[in-house]
Order: structure tokens, then sequence, then C-alpha cells
């Protein structure tokens, strides 16, 4: 009993330690939103793309160690200077993309997939650079498609300083962390994310495919997902600072918007990367 009693208050001590670090700010798709982009990628991947991607990476696109190198890496002394190239921070109360405004020094997730993909194809790159721009775009692709790495209201770094609570819970999460993780997973359950993508992956109807891949631009994608975080992200949602409950219909508006958005995001992804690796 006593064993137990002092495990038990050390795993108490490790939460407390721990929990500053789970409930900070987060700026990018959980895991799980990166895998099911990846993996919807990979269904669609020519055979071609698929065996060139594995002989670069070592690894399926979809391999945490490759979709979530970015996130990684922008942790790391050396990495800090990718920070901001995972978002675009566009004013919920602007219609358009103004590089001056929101993407200074190309240092914004639009910049950073442009000049990622000319990294991989210029000849004069090192192999290294090479598997570095190829784990960024797989990543940013993802992180493109999340309507709150698209905006953001009266400077609250796309919803990360919003309080909020999620479907009358205990406990304060921000709304960017929601969008990232929670909404996501009332979509998968307790499914493996390889799993949730092939089965909306099913769902993806040939028209669609086509649409969103005709769409190339990373402009038009944050601009898209500037509308969502404008039309459901934020709409509701309250801007002073007390908590407001993310209620049921809040998130039953949202699930679709996710599950489209990682559809989306893979269709392209795998477009980008069957002309990249013919
Ligand atoms: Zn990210
Ligand atoms: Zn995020």
């Amino acid at each position: 009993m006593l064993g137990s009693r002092v495990s038990c208050s050390l795993l108490f001590a490790a939460l407390l330690i721990l929990s500053p670090f789970c409930q900070g700010k987060t700026f990018a798709w959980g895991d799980n939103g990166h895998i099911a982009v990846a993996k919807v990628a990979d269904l669609y991947l020519t055979d071609a793309a698929r065996t060139k991607a594995g002989q670069i990476l070592g690894a399926d696109i979809y391999a945490r160690k490759v979709c979530m190198f970015a996130d990684a890496f922008k942790h790391r002394p050396e990495g800090s200077f990718t920070r901001s190239w995972h978002f675009v921070d566009v004013p919920d109360s602007a219609n358009d993309f103004d590089p001056v405004r929101d993407c200074q020094q190309g240092n914004c997730v639009v910049a950073a997939i442009v000049e990622q993909k000319q990294v991989f194809k210029d000849a004069g790159s090192t192999f290294e650079q090479r598997v570095m721009a190829l784990k960024f775009l797989i990543h940013f692709v993802g992180d493109i498609h999340q309507p709150l790495h698209c905006s953001e209201r009266n400077g609250d770094h796309g919803g990360n300083e919003v309080q909020v609570r999620f479907l009358g819970r205990n406990g304060h999460l921000n709304l960017h962390s929601v969008w990232d993780d929670n909404i996501l997973g009332e979509n998968m359950q307790a499914e493996d994310p390889e799993d949730y993508a092939v089965e909306i992956k099913a769902k993806i109807t040939s028209q669609q495919k086509t649409a969103w891949e005709q769409e190339k631009d990373p402009v038009k994608w944050v601009l898209e997902g500037h509308r969502l975080a404008h039309d459901v992200a934020y709409k509701d949602v309250a801007t002073t600072n007390e908590s407001h409950n993310l209620d049921a219909n809040y998130v039953n508006r949202a699930k679709p918007v996710v599950e489209m958005q990682i559809q989306k995001a893979g269709v392209r992804l795998a477009k980008l990367l069957n002309e990249l690796l013919p």
C-alpha cells in the first residue's frame, strides 16, 4: 500500500511538472492531424513517388519522425528560425493575403512552402537539404489547412490567447489547441490516425479530388482557411477574456470542417509529391 501511495504521489508530482507543457501554446495540428494528412496523401501517391519518397526519407511519409519533424526541429536552438514557418497570421478583418503585412522576411507558411519546394528541386541542394525540404513540405501542407494557422483576431496568435472550455468539461484550453487536437479527437474517437485516414479518404469524391488538386497556390489555401476561421472557428466566440464554452452546436459545426481540411490537405500533398517525385 505504501509503495503504491509513493508511486501515486510521484506520478502526481510528475503530472504537475509536465502540465504547463501540456497546456502550453501549440502551433500545429497535433500528431494525429499530421499523421492523418500524410496517410491520406500516401493513399494517393503514385508507386514511383512512394518508392522515391521512401528512399529519400528512409520511412513512410506518415511516420511520426517524418511528418512531425518540423515541430520537433522548431523547438531546437538550431531550428528556432523556423518557428513562424508553420502559420500565417492574416487578420480576421482582412479579406486578402498581404505579404508585407502577413509574411515579413518570408517568415510564414506560404513562403516556407514555396521556398522548400525550390530547395527540393534545386540541383545545387545537398541531399540533407532535400531530405529536410521534403519533411518540411509534408508538415507545412498539413499546417496550412488548419484554419487557425491562417488567421488571427485582435493579436490572439491564431486563437492561442483565447481561453475556452470544451463541451462544458472542466479545465481550460485555448481555442487554437482545440482546433489542433480536440475537434479532431471528437471525429476520431479512439481510432488510430492511420485507420481514420483510410476511412476519410474513402469519402472523398472524384469531383472533390479534382477541384482540390486544381488549386495549387498556397495563397489560395490560406484564404480558404482564413474564411473557415472567420465563419466557423471564431464564430460566436467572444472576444472578451472570460472563458467561453464551446458547446455541442459549435463542435458539430467544426467537426466536418476539420475532416474536410484533412482530406483536402492529403489530396494536395499527394499532388505536390507526385509532381516532385515523378
Ligand atoms: Zn507545425
Ligand atoms: Zn497549431
